[in-house]
């Protein structure tokens, strides 16, 4: 499969060259040339086979011409080895829980099968590879775990101060080996134009093989595709065939994947996209201008995006025309007095603990159910765990929560984190001084 840039069609390079240089020169972002869609037969049966049969089918589908087959069923494997489990709530409305994975959030499916199609390709190279990465909370932990001990890398994470949880900030700091955080005084926003524009230093560029683990990096995006497919399987060994997807959205790599999974051939109804007070795209569905704004912040911080990087593959996904988008994404706001109530109605309605990010897709579902009367169902994505989020919830479904062993662990340890501003050169001269 060859990757074009959505800038600019006849600019295309190999999977591997993709991954690796994660954004083109010319800015765009990288689309695969072709959508493959899958056959019919494995969509209408796709509740006979598992989680990792399904994505090991899909990836096939887009790079399995890149990566040979024994290679790439390892890496599947290997990187989805945990459960995405669909949970009924109640008729016509379910939660999709993506954070069964190490780090607890969604992003391990990306981060894990991106961290070892990177170490498949970099095998036999000598120089260190040095993943860059700016995270608004999740990423980072995703990363961090993704890459922790793999040989041949190294891992420096920008993280925006005092804006992540404790136990992301202990995600991100305690990891040590080849793991680095940098503390940003600054917003997630400041943290990605510091990355974009080290990847566009041709100093740092000729010093280092830099490379992205950002969610614009389509290794990340292609494994986000898998789960769409395993939801809609849950469903369908229900008999369940009318589905709606809502997705807590803020890069938009998350529902990005959901369409592309929706062009390869899944058969959804609807997609919705659920945002915090950050509404560029639900302005921009609404008045076709896009206009993007400065981040702002929210409860759901790893939502707290102004300026969504993915949503320009959205656009090509759907061929560049709003009318054609807009049959098949919503999108709702929400804030953070609406995102506390709808925590309290979830625990008080279903005894079910949402996350911030969670809790807003179920108000975007719930909006959608509302306008929409038919027989579908609307499943909810869940990208977090409750417990990274602990400052968020009433005192009463505080206590409910449990927290798995693998954070206790980190509390343990000590933070280890460089400190600067938003200033590029500062940074430019750590990363050579760090050499
Ligand atoms: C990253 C993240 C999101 C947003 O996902 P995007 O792919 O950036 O839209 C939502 N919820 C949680 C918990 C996240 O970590």
């Amino acid at each position: 499969m060859l990757f074009y840039s959505t800038n600019n069609k006849d600019l295309r390079v190999p999977f591997q060259e993709a991954v690796f240089n994660s954004l083109p020169a010319d800015r765009g972002l990288y689309m695969p040339e072709t959508i493959p869609v899958l056959d019919a037969y494995f969509i209408q049966n796709l509740h006979r086979y598992s989680l990792q049969e399904i994505a090991y089918t899909v990836a096939k589908a887009l790079i399995g011409e890149d990566i040979p087959e024994a290679d790439l069923h390892r890496i599947v494997y290997e990187a989805i080895d945990f459960d995405a489990p669909v949970r009924p709530l109640d008729s016509g409305l379910a939660v999709l829980e993506l954070f069964h994975g190490p780090s607890l959030a969604f992003k391990d499916f990306g981060a894990r099968f991106m961290s070892r199609v990177m170490a498949h390709f970099s095998a036999e190279g000598s120089q260190v590879l040095d993943v860059l990465v700016a995270t608004s909370g999740d990423t980072g932990g995703a990363v961090a775990l993704g890459f922790l001990g793999v040989p041949g890398t190294r891992v420096t994470i920008l993280y925006p101060k005092g804006k992540v949880s404790p136990i992301q900030e202990l995600q991100l700091t305690t990891n040590g080996q080849n793991i680095r955080a940098i503390e940003i005084d600054g917003t997630f926003d400041d943290c990605q134009a510091l990355v974009k524009e080290a990847f566009n230093d041709r100093e740092l560029q000729s010093v280092f093989r830099l490379t992205s683990a950002n969610s614009i990096n389509i290794a990340r995006l292609i494994p986000q595709t898998f789960y769409y497919f395993h939801a809609y399987a849950q469903l369908l060994a229900q008999g369940i065939k009318d589905v709606v997807f809502s997705v807590p959205s803020g890069n938009f790599g998350n529902i990005g994947a959901g369409l592309l999974a929706f062009k390869m051939g899944l058969p959804v109804q609807h997609f919705v996209a659920a945002t915090n007070a950050n509404d560029t795209v639900p302005r921009f569905l609404e008045s076709g201008l896009y206009e993007p704004r400065p981040s702002v912040q929210t409860l759901a911080n790893a939502m707290d995006v102004g300026n969504p990087s993915n949503w320009v593959r959205i656009m090509d996904l759907f061929g560049n025309d709003l009318a054609a988008l807009k049959q098949t994404v919503s999108s709702f706001t929400f804030t953070d007095a609406d995102t506390r109530e709808a925590i309290r109605t979830l625990y008080d309605r279903y005894s079910y603990i949402a996350c911030p990010h969670t809790a807003i897709a179920w108000l975007a579902a719930e909006t959608y159910r509302r306008q929409h009367k038919g027989n579908f169902a609307t499943v909810f994505l869940s990208t977090a765990h409750p417990c990274k989020f602990p400052e968020v919830f009433p005192p009463e479904i505080a206590a409910q929560i449990t927290v798995p062993a693998q954070v206790n662990v980190l509390q343990r340890r000590a933070k280890e984190a460089i400190g600067l501003d938003m200033d590029y050169e500062r940074f430019k001269n750590y990363l050579l001084g760090a050499r």
